[in-house]
């Protein structure tokens, strides 16, 4: 493996401001900037202790003073030599003893890490599989309890485990039908000794289970993104904080919006929802200047994106002028609920009534009737079953490998199940899909991956990870 081992540098902790922050730095020949930024009083850094030092500047003048710990390869996080720097935790001050750290490091080739590199680097010195180095940057980004405990499971290696027996008992039935190939007249016996078919079919069994544990898990992931619309006052705000329940909303600026439109991400049964207010949506025409203009272009852009749109209507008032204008420019592929809310004073009973344009649900937000209605309508859109077995947190790539997978070994079972009087049992296709299953099976772990894949899967790290 043609592994880049030159030193990288990057500040390991969250921007802003805490109780401490890490400069982590690995890769080759670290000790120069050891011994350049670490005032250590006499004692050297032992390997893997804590050792509370003033971290310097050339002239001797100090930066901060806190904890170094040296890794030795090949005992770290990077499989390198890895440096960690535990000073203060404020942005200014980290950031000059990282430059202090890359201007020491400057003749040994010190530079910033990308995005990722440090997993990567891990992944390539066999310190994770791939899709352990993908539930490093899933726990992160984790935004339910429930998302968090998954990732954390595939970070252990549970998931990796399950998609390595799965491989190990394809191979073993692969050997023995590759070994039956050279004796064409032994083939037909061979099914029936090895009992290949059912060995094939328990292997299949097997597969559904994980695809199955592996999909419910991604909707962890995932979540469902829901725009909720509707006329001001009429309960927009008390439905979200009638379905977070007890759960802090976690709220998010959608990134590189001007105005303070907000996601909200609440969850029901540890699914996150993220919540797309959009306050009395308004269309481009009715912008006041340019920088509304955009942000209602954005607005309209997240509409098109959502899996589902919650129209929200005051039962007791019914629909206005406005909410028709809304509702014909909402995408036509894209399902609608629409809630009509404060049947306390309409008189409405608690109901779900699903019709062509929309699913509609009558509840109060404020009296809290009718809400479990909705939350199993939005579980029932994305597909959710509760299955009481540990889910891993899969992504998209891990999904299409494993139901490719799952093809190529019903083309292997179809190959074994010609009828053995008539035809020969077609046994090298047998033998070829049952490969082409491993192969896919195994790109989950990352055994056979190219560079362009590493590349679009560490790119979406954060630095320093
Ligand atoms: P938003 O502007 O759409 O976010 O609406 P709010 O959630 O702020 O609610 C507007 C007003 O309607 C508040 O005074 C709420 O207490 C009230 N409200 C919300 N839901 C209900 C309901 O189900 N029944 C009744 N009677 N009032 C409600
Ligand atoms: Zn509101």
């Amino acid at each position: 493996m043609n592994l880049d081992s030159s030193p990288i540098a990057a500040i390991a902790t969250a921007p802003g401001r805490g109780g401490i922050g890490v400069v982590r730095i690995s890769g080759k020949n670290i000790s120069s900037i050891i011994d350049a930024v670490c005032a250590m009083h006499g004692k050297p850094l032992q390997a893997r202790h804590a050792t509370l030092v003033d971290f310097v500047r050339a002239d001797g003048s100090v930066i901060d003073r806190g904890l170094a710990i040296h890794f030795k390869a090949p005992h770290s996080y990077t499989g390198e030599d890895v440096l960690e720097l535990q000073g203060h935790g404020g942005p200014v001050v980290l950031q000059m003893l990282l430059q202090r750290c890359l201007e020491a490091g400057a003749e040994i080739g010190l530079r910033l890490a990308e995005p990722g590199e440090f997993t990567r680097r891990a992944f390539l010195n066999d310190k994770l599989d791939l899709a352990q180095a993908e539930a490093v940057a899933d726990l992160i980004e984790a935004s339910t309890e429930a998302a968090a405990r998954s990732a954390s499971q595939s970070l252990s290696g549970a998931f990796s485990k399950t998609v390595q027996e799965l491989v190990d008992r394809i191979t073993n039935l692969r050997m023995l039908v590759e070994a039956t190939l050279d004796f064409p007249e032994e083939e037909i016996d061979f099914l029936e000794q090895s009992d290949a078919r059912g060995q094939l079919a328990g292997i299949r069994e097997a597969l559904t289970a994980v695809f199955t544990q592996a999909a419910q898990g991604a909707l962890l992931r995932e979540g469902l993104n829901i725009v909720l619309a509707g006329q001001p006052n009429v309960g927009k705000s008390s439905l979200l904080n009638a379905l977070a329940g007890n759960d802090v909303a976690i709220v998010t600026p959608i990134a590189g919006t001007t105005r303070d439109k907000v996601i909200e991400t609440i969850q029901v049964e540890g699914i996150p929802i993220n919540v797309i207010d959009t306050a009395g949506i308004r269309t481009v025409e009715e912008a006041v200047d340019e920088v509304e203009r955009i942000g209602i272009e954005r607005t309209w852009a997240a509409v098109q994106k959502a899996d589902v749109i919650i129209h929200m209507l005051d039962a007791a008032r019914g629909p206005t002028r406005e909410d028709e204008q809304i509702c014909a420019r909402f995408p036509e592929s894209i399902p609608v609920i629409r809630i009509w809310n404060k049947i306390d004073l309409s008189g409405h009973n608690p109901s779900v009534d699903r019709m062509p344009d929309a699913t509609h649900i009558y509840l109060s937000a404020a009296e809290l009737a009718g809400m479990d209605l909705l939350r199993q309508e939005l579980l029932r859109l994305i597909g959710w079953q509760q299955t009481g077995e540990s889910l891993y947190l899969a992504r998209e790539r891990h999904l299409i490998a494993l139901k490719s997978a799952h093809d190529h070994l019903e083309l292997a079972a179809q190959h074994a199940a010609h009828d053995s009087e008539a035809t020969h049992p077609a046994l090298d296709l047998f033998a070829e899909e049952l490969r082409l299953a491993q192969d896919r099976l195994s790109s989950i772990t990352g055994e056979f991956t190219s560079d362009d894949l590493l590349g679009v899967i560490f790119s979406r790290f954060c630095i320093g990870k």
